[in-house]
């Protein structure tokens, strides 16, 4: 807690320090610090058309129940209707049910539709026996659940009608995505990654990220703040790799060196500019197995599938 008054609006009573710009900031001045950051980011990346119709993936944490918080406010003030939340239930006994009730009664406080889906009725399978059936400890549970999750997002957004996709993605997420593709040489996906999404003939989707210039830590103070529920246990089946050696490796230089984020951030955005068209220059393919848009012939979700069922 800082004692140095609010620079914005001189109440003494700051409540947040930002160490990267030297901003102590009173809790009425953070919260529209974050929400209007959250518009801004919107518009410089013309995320949004008038007529968009917006669908808002959920999980039931901090990060996501803020952004469907925010994006419900700017709606309003904007007159564009009501976003609608995508909830994926991945069937993790004892885990996924206490997020799902979280979400269900947030939307339901907040008046917005919420539509669930789940791996069981998508894939014929939850996450639980997905971790029995995978051949080996290899194939890690995070990648398995996030391949089924995008397609689950994708579809619940396609069943409810919306052609926009909007994720809680923060900008420690970016950085650390940018990191694991730099390292395993995926330059296709560090194009993919830049906020103005690309667009492609066979994707009726646009996916955005309205907190993807928004540090990690202020978006968990904005969900404390606001007073948001949301769901600290961690799922059994978390297996990150190396995402949290990177994540620690950069909070340390965070710490050491703030802004530094900023600056790694603006350097992703120069080489993602450069790389977003790139997936246009590919031939668009479809999947022979399922149909959909796949950048071989066999998409990730069908790949994935067919080694489970070999166990
Ligand atoms: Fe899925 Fe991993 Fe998230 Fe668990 S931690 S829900 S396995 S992505
Ligand atoms: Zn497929």
């Amino acid at each position: 807690m800082s004692q140095k008054p609010c620079v914005k609006c001189q109440s003494t009573t700051s409540v947040y320090s930002r160490p990267y710009s030297g901003e102590t900031l009173c809790k009425k001045c953070f919260l529209f610090s974050i929400e209007d950051k959250t518009r801004k980011t919107i518009s410089k990346y013309s995320m949004l058309q008038h007529d968009d119709r917006v669908a808002v993936a959920v999980s039931g944490g901090k990060d996501s129940l803020s952004l469907l918080y925010v994006l419900k406010n700017i709606f309003e003030m904007g007159h564009r209707g009501t976003p609608i939340a995508v909830t994926v239930d991945e069937g993790i006994k004892n885990y996924r049910d206490e997020s799902l009730e979280i979400v269900n009664q947030f939307c339901a406080d907040l008046r917005i539709e919420n539509k669930i889906v789940s791996y069981k009725e998508l894939f014929g399978r939850d996450m639980d026996q997905v971790i029995l059936e995978r051949p080996s400890d290899k194939m890690s549970s995070c990648s398995i659940c996030g391949t089924f999750r995008r397609r689950a997002i994708d579809l619940a957004a396609e069943s409810v009608g919306a052609n926009v996709v909007a994720t809680a993605h923060n900008l420690d997420d970016q950085l650390h995505t940018f990191m694991i593709n730099m390292i395993a040489g995926d330059v296709q996906r560090i194009g993919w990654s830049h906020p103005q999404s690309v667009t492609n003939k066979l994707h009726t989707l646009r996916k955005i990220k309205p907190f993807c210039e928004i540090y990690e830590q202020e978006i968990v103070f904005y969900a404390l703040m606001r007073g948001l529920p949301f769901q600290t246990e961690d799922c059994p089946y978390m297996n990150e790799g190396i995402r949290t050696q990177i994540r620690d490796f950069i909070n340390v230089l965070e710490r050491e060196r703030p802004g530094i984020k900023y600056n790694l951030y603006n350097s992703i955005l120069k080489i993602s500019s450069n790389l977003k068209t790139f997936p246009n220059r590919v031939d668009s393919k479809r999947c022979s197995t399922c149909g959909r848009m796949s950048t071989s012939n066999i998409c990730s979700v069908c790949k994935t599938i067919s080694v489970l069922g070999r166990k």
